[in-house]
């Protein structure tokens, strides 16, 4: 779905109008106004409309922008969705839900709130929802594995990214569907490593195989976690976390790489387009599976643990994904930025300021980039590559590339000497999908990892030559 951006800076200036003469935006001046205005324009492109408006109330005016569902008569409601369709996109439209209960989880929080979480699955995904006070008392005891029917509504509660709360509120329901009514539902089952990447559920129980484990770590505030990757039946793998220190501490000392465990209770995590697994609070706990299951032996893949073998024609915005491609294209554009030395900052530097530190010391430091199409042998996707990684592609660093680049002043005369290089080779590759919403919203992926099959690649050549002098 394209966004309006006009439309929407449009309705951002009434917004910031009206708030403004009704006198809740006390001091504000038209300069003041016209600086965020400019902050605003930067993050339209990756901001949802409703992040905007409470990104402006929130940090910029200081009052708190009520975001919950209006009130909507039950014609309104829309008819059942499945949990896997579940999404943003429907923020403050009622919802129906039919699913089965896959966990109950209760507690209190530290001032004493009885809370209860039940996770509802429906054979297409998991999603939790959670009661507080007598709500919460009053499902604590629901039983695994009844259907549930829901009428609700999807509320975002974070500034950014794609996560959202499910909620029943004032206008919806939470009934036990009897039995003679009740929809053919799968039995819950276990989600596949691959099912976990693609539909990121919040609420994982997984049977799995520990290939790698490392020694404990420490947090910034000197708490002690514990990192390892686990595989499944079908290869997979992915990395886990666990942040509770007890559950940290029991978990390394009791298991070992080789040893198959239930991780009962984890929630997935998604940070920079890495889905790996965590702790759920205390409430989760790592479970000697005995008799040990057979699971295949699997080698550590490194990085790549977390991405997911696919075809390209299958990814999706978010796929952190492995694939063997060959670059088809590259596109002739400027093969570095001038980046800001300021440690970690990666953002532009444009005369002497950078989008985030604000005016910089020292020089910009280029950074090389890359962008064409890669091809699978059945799809293209376009891709970009940053950093080293272009280096190495290209077989020069970062300076050389400023150097030759700058000698030559024109990027399709640049591109053009390397193109043999690259093009038409093959290689295994890792990346990262994202919507590119800057640019007519297709697809790009970018690659963090591009190894040349340098075996398949000689073959290729040879058999091409052949080919050649064949014809010739
Ligand atoms: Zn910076």
């Amino acid at each position: 779905m394209a966004i309006n951006y006009d439309e929407l800076k449009k309705n951002i200036h009434e917004f910031i109008k009206t708030e403004i003469s009704e006198g809740r935006l006390e001091g504000t001046s038209d300069d003041v106004y016209a600086e965020w205005h400019e902050d605003f324009k930067t993050k339209l492109r990756i901001m949802s409309d409703n992040a905007i408006m409470r990104f402006i109330a929130t940090q910029k005016c200081g009052i708190k922008v009520h975001t919950s569902i209006e009130p909507v008569d039950g014609a309104e409601f829309r008819k059942e969705v499945k949990i896997k369709d579940m999404s943003l996109a429907m923020k403050k439209k009622g919802i129906e839900v039919t699913a089965r209960v896959a966990r109950v989880d209760t507690g209190k929080t530290k001032k004493e709130k009885d809370f209860t979480t039940i996770t509802l699955d429906d054979g297409t995904g998991s999603v939790p929802i959670k009661f507080w006070n007598e709500e919460a008392l009053k499902y604590a005891s629901i039983q695994k594995g009844v259907i549930v029917h829901v009428r609700g509504y999807i509320d975002d509660p974070f500034m950014d990214g794609d996560q959202f709360d499910f909620k029943v509120g004032k206008f919806g329901h939470f009934e036990v569907v009897d039995d003679s009514e009740a929809p053919e539902l799968p039995d819950i089952k276990e989600p596949t490593i691959a099912e976990i990447k693609t539909n990121r559920p919040k609420h994982v129980d997984l049977t799995c195989k520990i290939i790698k484990k490392d020694e404990l770590k420490e947090t910034k505030n000197g708490k002690k976690y514990a990192s390892f990757a686990v595989s499944d039946a079908e290869g997979e793998q992915i990395f886990v976390k666990i942040f509770d220190e007890p559950l940290a501490n029991k978990f390394f000392k009791t298991f070992n790489v080789g040893d198959a465990i239930l991780l009962d209770n984890f929630s997935s995590n998604v940070w920079k387009n890495l889905v790996s697994l965590q702790n759920n609070w205390d409430k989760s706990s790592v479970k000697q599976v005995t008799p040990q299951v057979a699971l295949p032996v699997v080698e550590y893949k490194g990085k790549g643990a977390n991405a997911i073998e696919k075809d390209l024609v299958d990814v999706k915005d978010g796929d952190n994904v492995r694939f063997v491609g060959m670059f088809t294209r590259l596109y002739a554009t400027k093969p570095y930025y001038d980046m800001c030395p300021n440690d970690k900052c990666y953002k532009g530097v444009t005369d002497g300021f950078c989008a985030k530190c604000g005016e910089v010391e020292g020089d910009p430091i280029p950074r090389p980039r890359l962008g064409g199409t890669i091809t699978d042998g059945e799809t293209n996707l376009k891709f970009s590559i940053m950093g080293d990684i272009v280096e190495t592609l290209l077989g020069i660093n970062a300076n050389q590339i400023k150097e030759q680049f700058d000698a030559i002043g024109e990027a399709k005369a640049f591109i053009e000497n390397f193109a043999d290089r690259v093009q038409g080779k093959w290689y295994r590759c890792e990346g990262s999908v994202k919507l590119d919403k800057a640019y007519r919203g297709d697809l790009d992926i970018m690659l963090n990892k591009v190894d040349e099959i340098v075996e398949f690649n000689a073959q290729t050549k040879k058999i091409t030559e052949e080919i050649k002098e064949s014809l010739a």
